[in-house]
């Protein structure tokens, strides 16, 4: 059992509802997916399918990276309440979770990285054997979604609750994660008429939210496993290229576990950080500000 000032085994209710709210976040897009695998000449990709996924990837993708990890997590930056709204709108079509859930079980992460009742670390298997590493990674990419315990949002995620804005977003959460459904439709209808409006919401919703959900998870995973480990030795969190590219700059993991405050990502100039570059742009038009940029 976890000490109990950590608040993280709640009872076998909310338990179940975790598990059930997991299963609809992750299953529904998964089925989506399978199903698009096996009717691909049905609905065949072209350039509307493939600006739709790369649209809503994009979209949802950074307002995962820059507004729920960077900005509402770890308040490494202050944004204008426009911005503001379009992350927190936009961050809630990646299915990860209500704003309130991320941040609590982003920040329970990092109070306890790669130790027992981390959130998710590849590490919860305590021996090294390859067995255990594999159970470890699989249990870190997204069977900790499913265990018995759930993070406390009082004790981990009080301060953003007093926002309202914050507050209704994860109120209205689930009728607002069909629009990532619904949205990728309506932009295969407006570009390419009723023939793209399926295929549009099997390939830029479904089939995205999948593949995104897969490379956020895999920075809890791989991250906490393969790569670098040029910032801190303290835990397991590693830099990866390849994790970068894909999450605009979330993949320096080892660099944002030695400095979480940090909204730079980029510590070496070939550490490819994009959603930082955004970030610094932003800042020059205003939209932007108080940027924490120490990192040590
Ligand atoms: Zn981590
Ligand atoms: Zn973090």
């Amino acid at each position: 059992m976890p000490p109990k000032s950590l608040n993280f085994v709640a009872s076998p209710e909310n338990r179940f509802k975790k598990r059930m709210a997991n299963l609809y976040l992750i299953g529904v897009p998964a089925a989506g997916s399978i199903f698009w695998l096996f009717n691909m000449k049905k609905f065949p990709l072209t350039w509307i399918e493939v600006s739709c996924f790369l649209t809503f990837y994009v979209l949802t993708g950074l307002s995962i990276g820059l507004g729920f990890h960077r900005c509402f997590s770890h308040q490494s930056y202050r944004p204008i309440r426009p911005l503001k709204l379009a992350m927190l709108f936009f961050g809630s079509l990646a299915c990860q979770g209500s704003i309130v859930r991320w941040v609590a079980d982003h920040r329970r992460h990092h109070r306890l990285t790669d130790k027992e009742w981390d959130t998710h670390s590849p590490c919860y298997v305590e021996d090294r054997k390859f067995s255990s590493l594999v159970k470890g990674l699989v249990h870190a990419h997204f069977t900790w979604m499913f265990d018995r315990t759930t993070t406390d949002h009082q004790t981990y995620a009080k301060d953003i609750l007093k926002d309202p804005d914050i507050r209704f977003f994860n109120k209205f959460y689930y009728p607002i994660t069909l629009l990532t459904f619904l949205l990728p439709a309506a932009f295969g209808y407006l570009l390419g008429g009723s023939e793209h409006l399926i295929s549009c919401l099997l390939i830029g919703g479904a089939l995205r939210t999948t593949v995104f959900h897969n490379v956020t998870w895999s920075v809890n995973s791989i991250g906490h496993a393969f790569g670098s480990r040029d910032a801190t030795e303290n835990d397991d969190s590693r830099n990866n290229l390849f994790l970068a590219l894909l999450t605009f700059g979330e993949g320096w993991h080892n660099n944002h576990h030695a400095s979480p405050r940090c909204a730079i990502n980029q510590w070496k100039w070939y550490q490819i950080d994009m959603g930082g570059w955004l970030l610094l742009g932003m800042e020059r038009i205003g939209l932007v500000s108080k940027i924490h940029r120490k990192h040590l």
